[in-house]
């Protein structure tokens, strides 16, 4: 399985995932021809892409869904209730395949376990992703963890994490009490703090890499998540023999293309 993130934040969030014959998009929430560029850069066609899952409806997770359907007839996944509140924005689409949170689906050669998180949608979900060899654990916009996420991410070779904001440069930040008190709440986004002890609760012996996602430009740097991170890696014994990489995705730029081994 090969994995990117092709672009992360409040702007546009989209991850390529590759196994086999099988290529995804998780979200797309970047315009089309943004979308296409990215992938590009890492030499895969739009027409190349089998399907896009979808975690919820807001703008940075759903903007280029509908065009990129529509160019390039991919098929869309996502529950019911993230299509009905995303119609407007999504539009037409070559295909809607309704999946229910909870339960496990198969997009060709990939298995899909959508899973809840809390975030201020209808039905936001987060995806473990296997190939039947190795799995990647996607969970971006929550505003807490759960038991049942820490399950269902549990034993992947790879986890992309949301890692949004340092807790002061939000309090002392300049955006307004109202959002401050949405992106802090249980249904907005996890701080560098709870998701370096998301992952604490995650790490194994076979964990290879995680990268940090959902960064906000305005209220955290890249060093503060990290930092965050490594520390809280740091004394755990799965980690001593084959160290797990740690990587911050960026709003700007793609990432690199990461390989995983079933080792
Ligand atoms: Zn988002
Ligand atoms: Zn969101």
């Amino acid at each position: 399985m090969r994995f990117c993130v092709l672009g992360s934040g409040s702007k546009g969030n989209a991850t390529y995932v590759e196994s086999g014959e099988t290529s995804i998009l998780i979200d797309a929430g970047m315009s089309g021809i943004e979308l296409q560029k990215r992938l590009a850069t890492i030499g895969v066609e739009l027409s190349a892409i089998d399907a896009i899952l979808v975690t919820h409806e807001h703008n940075d997770h759903v903007q280029g869904v509908g065009i990129l359907s529509r160019r390039a007839k991919i098929p869309v996944y996502a529950n019911p209730a993230t299509f009905s509140a995303a119609s407007k924005t999504v539009n037409k689409l070559f295909s809607y395949n309704e999946f229910e949170t909870g339960t496990p689906f198969h997009c060709q050669d990939l298995e899909v376990h959508p899973f809840s998180v809390s975030h201020d949608t209808q039905d936001p979900v987060g995806f473990r992703i296997s190939d039947g060899n190795v799995s990647l654990g996607y969970c971006t916009d929550t505003g807490k963890v759960s038991r049942l996420m820490l399950h269902r991410l549990a034993s992947c070779q790879a986890l992309i994490l949301e890692s949004n904001h340092d807790i002061e440069m939000l309090q002392n930040g300049t955006y307004p009490p109202y959002l401050k008190q949405r992106i802090r709440s249980g249904q907005g986004h996890l701080d560098n703090i709870e998701a370096a002890t998301f992952l604490q609760g995650l790490a194994h012996e076979k964990l290879q890499h995680v990268v940090l996602a959902h960064l906000s430009e305005e209220n955290n740097h890249p060093e503060i998540a990290l930092h965050a991170a490594v520390k809280a890696l740091h004394g755990n014994s799965h980690c001593q023999e084959a160290p797990i990489r740690i990587s911050v995705a960026s709003q700007a730029y793609v990432g690199e293309l990461i390989s995983l081994s079933g080792r």
